[in-house]
């Protein structure tokens, strides 16, 4: 692997950065406080930009740069994450240039990618994830949601739970992959189907909606099936192959999930310089002393660190793609895994030390910290995959099955 980066990709990462600074960042406040408010301009300024087309090949009218589109979208969404740190923002880009762009363009079929990649492309759409079920998110393989097969079309019956995106998906237009099982007796190896979504207008759908901690600007709740009919159009991938389908997407979804972390940790830490630069106790500086700056240290080397082994899984995800055989998909989880049990609380800790380091002030909403700690709280939390569920993939792809509970 190469670890230098392309004048193209840095040329991107400047475009994407002044639209941020100009455009996002005077309106982060306004995006935490209003519910599934994500202001339209922005989104398409964005799309503008190449930011929506960044996993869209051409020929759908995206600006994929081919072989490069992970590296393209980490660069995207860390830029985003700089600015926007409610992370509201980042979670609807990367949620939908993760599953939407990069996922369906791998598995969706033709007829639904030439409908739905150029309405993502251009920022018209949103598009999201719904695997999660009310009993447990962690044990997919236990999901009850239903799919019964009748002509050419699915029925489905079932629950989805803790999703994000759902007044997006109804208001905006778009969907999200959903998984359902349509063979219990064979379990996930055989038995789970990924959709490309279930389409709003079919009958028998009740979204729900929840209040959460923070990221405000993006809505997050639950959609409840009954008869709904699906055609088997929106079937991706193969039938009863979609356990591992989906495994495959959320891959690409965490690395993304993990590059906001570390954009907005990158930001706070620069925030928390800048402070302690000027901000004075007992005649100096309170950055000149060490039990800080060397925290400062500390931090900027972890963060550098992981932004690194990101670095190295967005490119694997890559060459996945555009070198067949070249990387196995057990290499990708470990490194993706690793990244994403690590990132969020990395992230967390990093906001922890910088509110610390703005004291009084840095527990006022004026000073902005907080937006980016009840927003990364949602990846401690569990989005894109529990962090103990992270740690069971690295110890069962590199020490072996032999080392979890039976
Ligand atoms: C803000 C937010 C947004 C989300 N958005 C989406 C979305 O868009 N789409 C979607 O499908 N889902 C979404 N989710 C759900 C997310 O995928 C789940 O939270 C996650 O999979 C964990 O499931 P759970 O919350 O049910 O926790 P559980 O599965 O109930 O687990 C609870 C705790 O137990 C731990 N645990 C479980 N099993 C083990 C074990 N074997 N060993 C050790 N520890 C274990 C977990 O690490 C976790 O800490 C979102 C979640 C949040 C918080």
């Amino acid at each position: 692997m190469e670890f230098g980066v392309s004048d193209e990709q840095k040329a991107f990462r400047r475009t994407v950065r002044e639209y941020c600074q100009k455009y996002v960042a005077p309106r982060s406040r306004e995006i935490d406080e209003k519910e599934a408010g994500i202001p339209e301009d922005l989104i398409k300024g964005l799309a503008d930009i190449g930011v929506f087309g960044c996993t869209i090949p051409e020929k759908y009218g995206g600006s994929e740069p081919p072989g490069e589109a992970m590296q393209y979208a980490n660069i995207a969404t860390h830029e985003i994450a700089r600015t926007e740190l409610s992370m509201s923002l980042p979670v609807y880009t990367l949620l939908t240039i993760g599953w939407g762009g990069q996922f369906l363009k791998y598995f969706a079929k033709e007829e639904v990618k030439e409908t739905v990649l150029p309405k993502l492309a251009s920022g018209e759409w949103f598009w999201g994830i719904n695997v999660t079920e009310p009993q447990g998110g962690s044990d997919v393989a236990a999901n009850k949601t239903v799919a019964t097969r009748k002509g050419n079309k699915l029925v489905i019956n079932g629950e989805k739970a803790y999703i994000s995106g759902v007044t997006e998906s109804r208001t905006r237009g778009g969907g999200h992959c959903t998984l359902v099982v349509t063979d219990r007796s064979k379990g996930i190896k055989g038995g789970m189907t990924m959709l490309a979504l279930i389409p709003n207008e079919l009958n028998g759908i009740s979204p729900t909606l929840y209040k959460e901690m923070g990221r405000m600007g993006l809505s997050s709740g639950g959609f409840a099936y009954s008869d709904t009919e699906v055609p088997d159009k929106y079937i991706l991938g193969e039938e009863g192959r979609g356990f591992y389908h989906c495994m495959e997407g959320f891959n690409a979804a965490r690395a993304l999930v993990v590059s906001a972390c570390l954009g907005a940790a990158e930001k706070c830490l620069e925030m928390s310089a800048d402070y302690v630069k000027q901000r004075t106790a007992f005649g100096r500086p309170i950055g000149q002393n060490q039990g800080i700056s060397f925290q400062i240290a500390e931090d900027y080397t972890r963060l550098e660190m992981l932004k690194l082994l990101l670095q190295k899984g967005c490119w694997m995800i890559d060459q996945y793609y555009s070198h067949p055989g070249s990387i196995t998909r057990q290499e990708i989880n470990v490194v993706i895994s690793q990244c994403k049990w690590l990132a969020p609380h990395l992230a967390t800790e990093i906001v922890h030390h910088a509110i610390m380091w703005h004291g009084a002030f840095g527990y006022t909403r004026e000073c902005g910290l907080e937006m980016a700690l009840r927003g990364l709280m949602s990846y401690v939390a569990g989005a894109e995959g529990a962090t103990n569920i992270m740690k069971i993939i690295v110890v069962r792809d590199v020490f072996g099955k032999e080392m979890l509970a039976t």
